[in-house]
């Protein structure tokens, strides 16, 4: 294709052709019942892919930010404690959310790049615990996308759940790229965005939520106070689809539904665990290839590192406008930096949904580009040797 560049950002991400394909399709009636099966079945497909036996799906027209709202909005009452655990930008971004609807919000942070351990986070839960009541609920960012930070989610909805905690997962740069076992983790809500792992184009905000989390927004005091977001207007839609019956509250993102449908097809087809290991495998390679080049990366240990982006640091001398500008001359888009206190100091390579080792070869490939353009002195060839030997590993 001519003049065509390779998205790899964490995201939007490149599309199938068949999921793309539906957003250039002639758009039903909301009302038509191919569009009413293909709502049905995209929900009962959500449930399978988040891992849920029994949880409630959502979706809505909106972003990534939309469904973090949504779950605040329907869980938080006015005066409610809740614990965030802060791995990012996009933690931090869920403290703000959950003040704004009235929580007195405890963070528990960690340096950039770190991640807060088990027992600081349990010392949080236990203090509040003293104190009386405890937290309604607690966030988890599964992959913050501006560290690439992995959260150890059954490690903290184990906590979560044993302090009485609902457990919220922000997984916008998870859900379908990292292992996520919503019923057997204790997971109450988690949470996506279209753009990401799921693979659709930007505009839908997805949810699952557990019947737990259902039954304390039904048991609430007060109402929701966000009119758009409030499960008493989209629940009885969700189920209405779900049994193949038409409903209105606001008008679906025909398009998109469509398209989402179609890529949840597709992951199902490519099978969950055959998913997530070609994920930790173009991971691995992407990471052995930036290791190759002697770039450090954001995440503290390699342990903690997300399989769905990687968080290259900028060698010295190196910077990040010239550097994105020629990766960019080498036909491949990548992202800057997002946490403001190391902002200039790393890049972003997202590889998730449909990219394929030959992506991350010629990403890498792009990045000694720049790095060369910048006057980084290296072996040319040398991150593509190691992203091979990595994935042939
Ligand atoms: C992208 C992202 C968001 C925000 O999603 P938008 O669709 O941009 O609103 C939130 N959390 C995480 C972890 C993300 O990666």
């Amino acid at each position: 294709m001519k003049d065509r560049t390779l998205l790899m950002i964490p995201g939007p991400i490149e599309f199938e052709p068949a999921v793309l394909a539906e957003m250039g399709a002639p758009t039903t009636s909301h009302l038509a019942p191919h569009f009413i099966e293909a709502f049905g079945q995209a929900l009962e497909r959500m449930r399978q892919v988040w891992q849920s036996t029994d949880g409630q799906p959502f979706i809505l027209a909106g972003t990534g930010t939309l469904a973090m709202d949504c779950a605040g909005a329907n869980l938080v009452e006015p005066g409610d404690k809740a614990l965030v655990v802060d791995t990012g930008y996009f933690s931090q971004r869920y403290a703000a959310i959950l003040e704004r609807y009235g929580a007195q919000v405890t963070i528990v942070s960690a340096s950039p790049g770190g991640r807060p351990g088990l027992e600081e986070v349990e010392a949080a839960l236990q203090a509040a615990a003293l104190q009386g009541g405890g937290f309604k609920l607690m966030t988890i960012t599964h992959v913050d996308t501006s560290t690439a930070v992995l959260a150890d989610v059954p490690g903290l909805s184990a906590l979560g759940r044993r302090y009485g905690a609902l457990v919220v997962v922000d997984g916008v740069c998870s859900v379908a790229g990292e292992q996520l076992k919503m019923s057997e983790w204790g997971v109450d809500v988690a949470l996506t965005a279209s753009q990401k792992a799921i693979g659709v184009p930007p505009g839908l905000a997805l949810l699952v939520a557990s019947q737990r989390a259902i039954e304390a927004f039904q048991n609430r005091k007060t109402p929701v106070l966000n009119y758009y977001a409030d499960w008493t207007n989209w629940l009885p839609i969700m189920q209405a689809y779900e049994a193949r019956k038409a409903s209105y509250f606001g008008t679906p993102a025909v398009n998109l539904v469509f398209a989402l449908n179609v890529s949840l097809g597709q992951i199902q087809a490519e099978g969950l665990e055959a998913r997530f290991a070609r994920h930790a495998a173009l991971s691995r390679a992407c990471k052995a290839g930036i290791t190759a080049l002697g770039l450090g990366q954001v995440p503290l240990q390699p342990e903690f590192a997300a399989h769905t982006l990687s968080a290259p640091r900028f060698p010295a001398g190196v910077g990040g406008a010239d550097f994105l500008a020629w990766v960019g001359k080498a036909g491949v888009t990548l992202a800057g930096g997002l946490y403001p206190s190391i902002r200039t100091e790393y890049f972003r390579i997202g590889h998730m949904g449909a990219a394929r080792l030959g992506d991350i070869l010629a990403t890498l490939s792009a990045v000694e580009q720049g790095l060369q353009g910048c006057g980084y002195v290296f072996e040319l060839g040398r991150s593509l040797q190691a992203a091979q030997s990595a994935w042939n590993d």
